[in-house]
């Protein structure tokens, strides 16, 4: 019996619903469901006080078929082989649902980031560098962050990769610190790309999105950012939260107030007058946008009859389960899937790693700019695609146009040997 929550098995019913309407052969579809291999490591470092401790990672690298893995490193509990196969998997199809020449990858340490300190964060973080510099590299695979990682992890993969190596790479790795070979506007990409996927597909359902109210579940860099750039264009964001709880206010919340308030306190919960709200019943508001920007499986199957949203923009990877899909599509709410409404993350490290090849920088204007065009032909082709076709859904119409672009590749570089 399938299991709802196992995210491989989402990925797996994903892929064989778009599969489905498509003239693929079954032994290339099998081929495009499973990663073609999963590099699992053990990490033993050594803590403040002296003594040692074992640590589990992974990294997954799924499909190469369009290009080098890419894809993230996530630092959480909740870390396990099959989370980490699917989140690769699911690289790989958002690589493609944008047309950005990449395969897909992802990696995970299964710990709690926030019971190390600094320097043992590094320890475990160099550790896992040197288990993956054989398989990583500007051309072969190539990691960023993920939940619980950032600009300093990326750095420290870069140095540890780089002197191993004896070269400068700064390509074999992005979401790096500007004076490190970032690029600018590569933090701000995800939350960037889920406002983009909101605005268009408001536009596109003929609602307009200035008004519009919108709840965030999850306010880290993909929530807040997104909050902020939907209240740039005019949306009231009514509601946020993130793993300490929710709050609500309908006269609207101010997204850099409540940043700041995160900062200060470690959680979005106690802000100003808001009412505090679980997040549950943050998910099942009656608000126009609901922007679920934290985890996988937020939403199954129960809650999905709850949620009162006119539209779910997926800032998290696989926030919904097939479940939840099938009843909202049921009660006709819009969904635009994780693989283009949180594709602006890889679409500016795309962006970084041919800054990082070519040595010279783009300017920020120029990024948003690139990320904008990249967001909207994506969203368009969807919309081809789910006109063409006549899908059930966007998610099943990105996995349509996306298992395509990397079955083509496949199919013209040959079966060899
Ligand atoms: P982050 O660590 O910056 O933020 C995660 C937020 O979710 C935090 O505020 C945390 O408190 C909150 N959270 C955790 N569990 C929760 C729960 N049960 N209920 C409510 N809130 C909860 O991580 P991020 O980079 O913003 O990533 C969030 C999601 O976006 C993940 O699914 C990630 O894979 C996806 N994503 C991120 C990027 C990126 O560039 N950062 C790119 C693509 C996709």
């Amino acid at each position: 019996m399938s299991d709802e929550t196992n995210p491989f098995e989402s990925l797996q019913e994903q892929i064989d619903d778009a599969a489905a309407h498509l003239d693929v052969d079954d032994g290339v579809i099998e081929r495009l469901k499973n990663p073609e291999r999963v590099l699992e490591t053990n990490l033993t470092v050594e803590l403040d006080d002296g003594s040692l401790e074992t640590v589990r990672a992974y990294r997954s690298q799924f499909n190469g078929d369009r290009g080098p893995y890419k894809g993230g490193i996530r630092y959480h509990p909740g870390v396990t082989r099959d989370e980490v196969k699917a989140l690769s998997g699911w690289m790989v199809y958002k690589c493609a649902t944008v047309d950005i020449p990449y395969g897909g990858g992802k990696g995970g340490i299964s710990i709690d980031p926030t019971q190390y300190s600094e320097a043992e964060l590094e320890r475990i973080t160099r550790a896992f560098a040197t288990e993956l510099r054989p398989i990583i590299g500007e051309d072969r695979d190539i990691p960023a962050p993920d939940v619980n990682t950032g600009q300093r992890e990326m750095n420290w993969i870069k140095d540890t990769y780089e002197t191993l190596e004896n070269t400068t790479a700064p390509g074999v790795i992005t979401g790096k610190a500007i004076d490190s070979g970032g690029s600018a506007g590569r933090v701000e990409a995800t939350g960037r790309s889920t406002m983009l996927a909101a605005r268009e597909v408001f536009d596109w359902i003929g609602k307009r999105i200035e008004g519009a109210s919108v709840a965030v579940q999850g306010y880290g860099n993909a929530g807040w950012i997104a909050a902020d750039l939907l209240d740039d264009l005019g949306a009231t964001v009514v509601a946020v939260s993130d793993s300490g709880g929710g709050i609500h206010e309908p006269r609207g919340l101010d997204p850099v107030d409540v940043k700041d308030h995160k900062n200060e306190t470690g959680s979005v919960v106690g802000y100003g007058d808001a009412e505090a709200v679980t997040n549950e019943e943050l998910l099942t508001l009656d608000v126009d946008l609901l922007v679920p920007a934290a985890l996988e499986n937020a939403i199954d199957a129960e809650l999905a009859e709850d949620v009162q949203a006119d539209v779910v923009v997926e800032a998290a990877n696989g926030p919904l389960t097939p479940g939840a899909d099938d009843v909202l599509a049921d009660s006709n709410v819009w969904v635009v899937p994780d693989i283009l409404a949180n594709a602006g993350g890889v679409t500016v490290s795309y962006f970084e790693w041919v800054q990082n090849r070519q040595r010279f920088s783009w300017t920020e204007e120029r990024v948003n700019e690139e990320l904008e065009r990249v967001t909207i032909e994506a969203f368009d082709g969807l919309v081809d695609a789910y006109e063409a076709h006549d899908l059930p859904n966007l998610r099943t119409a990105a996995y349509v146009v996306a298992l395509q672009r990397v079955a083509n590749a496949y199919d013209q570089a040959g079966n060899w040997p």
